[in-house]
């Protein structure tokens, strides 16, 4: 028979159709084979028995380097989330946690002195003061006209007042600038994972995508050709 053809692996004779030249095949498996038997040229043939155990260990390498890659990504992904580096704190926690007394009731004493019930207050109480002395309504004067005493009490309030309310003024200050800064960790880790996703996403469409498809038409290939094999 002149059409038979020599198996490169063990020099059977075959029929053309049992099986494949060299150059007919996928790059990688042809590399594959050249490993094993480095003598083998472009023109050689390999029956469909010999090749099979090379399209498998092909699929089944291309299967293992996806499972790596995403491996890889996924622990990439997670030191990122525990990485200590970007300090994520509750901010209120952590002031609470550091507030001393004088601080607390710096805060406290502000809050008051800034609002409205403080101020309808002392307004009652300086038109009281200054009733009750320039007019002599209950026949007492402890405090005449211009009120000096009155004055006394207003200058040693507002002197004490003063470095109570810049107190908590640098507390929210500082309780801004911490937020500010917390804002920019959770910023950067966000980064960073969204960057470690898309390569995530990048690896799933471009790369698995890829070999899923060349491994069904490997599968195909294989199929048929085991068909023809059985076709005797
Ligand atoms: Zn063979």
């Amino acid at each position: 028979m002149e059409r038979d053809v020599v198996c490169l692996v063990d020099g059977n004779k075959h029929l053309y159709d049992r099986g494949a030249y060299l150059w007919t095949l996928r790059p990688s498996i042809v590399n594959r084979i050249r490993r094993d038997y480095p003598k083998a040229r472009n023109q050689d043939f390999i029956c469909f028995e010999h090749l099979l155990p090379y399209q498998v260990e092909m699929i089944q390498s291309m299967m293992r380097s996806d499972e790596k890659q995403i491996d890889k990504l996924n622990r990439k992904l997670t030191r990122t989330m525990e990485d200590q580096e970007y300090r994520v704190t509750d901010v209120n926690e952590t002031l609470k946690e550091t507030q001393t007394f004088g601080q607390k009731i710096a805060d406290r004493v502000a809050e008051i002195a800034g609002s409205w019930g403080f101020i309808i207050f002392y307004i009652i109480v300086l038109v009281g003061w200054i009733v009750i002395n320039g007019l002599h309504v209950f026949g007492i004067t402890f405090d005449p006209y211009p009120f000096i005493l009155l004055n006394l009490f207003l200058s040693c309030i507002a002197a004490l007042q003063a470095p109570v309310i810049m107190m908590s003024q640098n507390r929210a200050a500082y309780r801004d600038r911490m937020s500010s800064e917390n804002d920019y960790h959770i910023n950067l880790k966000t980064e960073e994972e969204l960057r470690i996703l898309h390569a995530k996403m990048d690896h799933l469409m471009q790369h698995q995508f890829d070999h899923n498809l060349e491994i069904q038409a490997m599968i195909f290939e294989i199929l048929s050709e085991i068909r023809i094999t059985q076709k005797k």
